[in-house]
């Protein structure tokens, strides 16, 4: 603002172009003391120049680096240090975040492709960006950067409720499944990282947030990702746990002091059957989108169609099918139009095909090879 500021009242702007003056005098008149205020060094008519030009790039730039200084990506995330001991953050306004940050490291996860069969223990839903999985059956979720994130990085994992109306609350095992598991120190935590030593556990003395972190390693030779155990240790129907309630886990890359690299978010439901539950939330999601929504996903409300079709073929039954009417959702007017001069297209030919059948079956018989006479009495048999 100073910057602009200074330039505003410059003499500079108004006198340079009418001016016929030497560069000397021209000099003169362009250090004057309002222009000290602009915080370029030595100023030369370049600088002017300079900042005349780009002088509102400038202010851009600062503009954006006030704004990634007063935006704190860590703002809820404590050092694991701190965690243990002592908090600074106010424990009512503490919500984590949950929004994806790939970060300067590019960090992404991956998930298996376990398909929706009975037998599977854990399934993720691309679609949904969602994973099933079964109580304390283990969810293998790739890390990966575009990166090598700083000496000593970490992974934490740590689930919040999804809703607005249960976010307040932390997320932890119901009474019955503590109790069962009285040996461990974090029988309380719903996550738990598997296969690693160096899992640690923490409760946030304040928010009583709980997660888990374990030590980014790097990938292993010729591999381009590394991999986590994630176990989740109630099922979400849990009651007096999650009760039924959507949650969201939260992986985060973070530097050992617990600077946020990079943040990444997926949906959890723990139940008994990951296949079938995400199967039929998959098709229930596309069903509504179809159903409900004008922005819906390309070419997902023809199937019921194309299958009609394919069965009008074949089968004799499929004409009552026919009859059965279909509703598509079309972007576009254009494409709405065209889709409707091939559907009119249709109908006229079904008109057509429906009053000349007689005519047709006899027209095919001569390349069949047959005489026209024994195929009439046929069709007089029928
Ligand atoms: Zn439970």
């Amino acid at each position: 603002m100073m910057e602009e500021q200074g330039f505003d009242s410059l003499p500079l702007s108004q006198s340079l172009p009418l001016s016929q003056d030497s560069f000397r005098q021209l000099w003169e008149t362009v250090v004057t003391p309002s222009i000290s205020t602009i915080p370029h060094e030595p100023i030369s008519v370049n600088d002017v120049e300079y900042a005349m030009n780009h002088g509102p790039m400038d202010m851009l730039l600062m503009n954006e680096q006030v704004l990634t200084e007063g935006f704190n990506e860590n703002l809820f995330e404590l050092p694991p240090e701190m965690s243990a001991q002592d908090s600074v953050t106010p424990p009512a306004s503490t919500v984590p975040v949950t929004t994806d940050y790939p970060g300067e490291y590019g960090f992404q996860l991956r998930f298996q492709k376990s398909g929706t069969a009975k037998s599977v223990t854990s399934t993720f839903s691309e679609l949904l960006n969602k994973l099933y999985c079964q109580l304390a059956k283990t969810s293998p979720v790739e890390v990966l950067v575009s990166k090598e994130p700083p000496a000593g990085a970490i992974i934490r994992a740590t689930a919040v409720y999804k809703k607005t109306e249960h976010v307040a609350e932390v997320v932890r095992r119901c009474p019955h499944h503590q109790n069962e598991d009285a040996a461990a120190d974090h029988r309380s935590h719903l996550i738990r990282v598997e296969g690693s030593q160096r899992a640690q556990y923490f409760e946030d003395l304040h928010t009583k947030r709980q997660s888990v972190t374990v030590p980014y390693e790097p990938p292993q030779l010729g591999s381009e990702m590394t991999t986590i155990l994630l176990s989740f240790m109630c099922n979400s129907s849990c009651m007096g746990g999650m009760n039924r309630r959507p949650i969201l886990t939260i992986l985060t890359l973070e530097t050992p002091e617990g600077l946020v690299l990079g943040r990444r978010c997926f949906e959890v439901r723990v139940c008994a059957c990951p296949g079938r539950d995400r199967k039929t939330e998959e098709e229930n999601n596309t069903k509504m989108q179809n159903g409900t929504k004008q922005t819906k996903k390309r070419k997902s409300a023809p199937v019921p169609d194309s299958t009609s079709v394919k069965k009008s073929k074949s089968t004799s039954s499929a004409e009552e099918e026919d009859k059965e009417v279909f509703v598509l959702n079309v972007r576009g007017r254009e494409r709405f139009e065209m889709l409707k001069k091939i559907n009119d297209g249709l109908e006229l030919l079904d008109k057509e095909s429906k009053t000349k059948s007689k005519v047709k079956q006899e027209f095919a018989v001569p390349s069949s090879g047959k005489r026209l006479l024994q195929r009439g009495e046929r069709s007089d048999s029928e």
